[in-house]
């Protein structure tokens, strides 16, 4: 981004929350005209697209210009289905000014809140291997026309909103990085979200918010705005009855290898979907150890979104 267009930008986002006093931020630009796209019908748990829906009846009515697209759950044991707005994926586009895009980059970041976990993992721990299954994407061959790029957390700033439908948080400043990675978060969480039993089958989700009814770039993809990954601290907690899988470094199962998660959620952050098994992926939906290589159908799913970037 040109710095006169990143000047504009934090110009926006000052005014924004200047005239909005304490009501909830918008995105840093909400004027860009909507597109018509047309999609096919939702899938997956109804239960939980019917909460979808509701978080985005609560954003329509308040104006703001995202929408909650889809949710992908990782699981141990049996699986739980994606849910999905749209049957139609969605991408992010490169230099798009309403997400504060770092021209043809990808950005993420880890929330430098709820970054140790019950199992006894140190803030440091969970964050260098977050960060190594990143770089792991980041050299992968299928994105090398892309570069993913940390950002730094802003101390004391709430990164997170998908929270705040559910009461565990307020509806953050989504804009400082295009993936978030949330950290550890109470099994509750979990329950409210994937529903009865969620909280102590589900390592981690990803959710991914588009910008509404807009194809900015004329792909027939909808745009992503944001993606948050969320980790379940259920896993290895004392007092709970999943203490028997705890989170950890390099850890064979029945713990829970954080990089593996890692890996596995930002591939989604990146727009894959789930693969089998079979075949093996890093991107099958029920946990299976720990995996830090991508599989052959894992470079497959990468090239076909991001061999084209950064042009449609
Ligand atoms: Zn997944």
């Amino acid at each position: 981004m040109k710095i006169s267009a990143l000047f504009i930008s934090l110009l926006l986002i000052v005014a924004v929350i200047i005239s909005c006093g304490k009501e909830q931020p918008t995105s840093p630009q909400a004027t860009t005209p909507e597109v018509t796209t047309s999609f096919g019908q939702g899938t997956g748990d109804p239960a939980v697209l019917a909460k979808l829906h509701a978080i985005n009846d609560q954003l329509e009515a308040q104006g703001l210009d995202i929408r909650v697209e889809a949710i992908e759950f990782f699981t141990i044991g049996g699986g739980r289905p994606s849910a999905r707005i749209h049957q139609q994926p969605f991408r992010w586009v490169p230099n798009d000014g309403r997400r504060a895009a770092q021209g043809e980059d990808i950005t993420y970041l880890i929330d430098d809140e709820n970054e140790t976990t019950a199992s006894g993992l140190s803030a440091a721990q969970t964050r260098n291997a977050i960060n190594t299954a990143m770089d792991t994407w980041n050299n992968d061959k299928a994105l090398k026309k892309v570069d993913l790029v940390k950002r730094p957390t802003a101390g004391g700033i709430d990164h997170t909103i998908f929270d705040s439908f559910f009461g565990f948080g307020g509806y953050g400043e989504w804009w400082h990085a295009d993936i978030v990675n949330a950290g550890w978060w109470p099994r509750a969480y979990f329950e409210a979200v994937g529903g009865p039993g969620g909280g102590r089958g589900i390592l981690a989700f990803s959710v991914t918010f588009t910008f509404t009814g807009t194809d900015a770039n004329g792909d027939n993809y909808s745009d992503t705005a944001l993606n948050e990954v969320y980790y379940n601290d259920t896993f290895g907690d004392p007092g709970d009855d999943r203490a028997g899988n705890p989170w950890g470094i390099d850890i064979a199962l029945p713990g829970i290898d954080v990089e593996t998660v890692g890996l596995h959620e930002n591939g989604h952050s990146l727009e894959l979907g789930h693969f089998g098994p079979p075949p093996d992926a890093v991107m099958n939906p029920v946990y299976a150890g720990p995996r830090h290589t991508p599989f052959p159908i894992d470079q497959a799913g990468m090239n076909a979104v991001w061999s084209s970037w950064p042009n449609p």
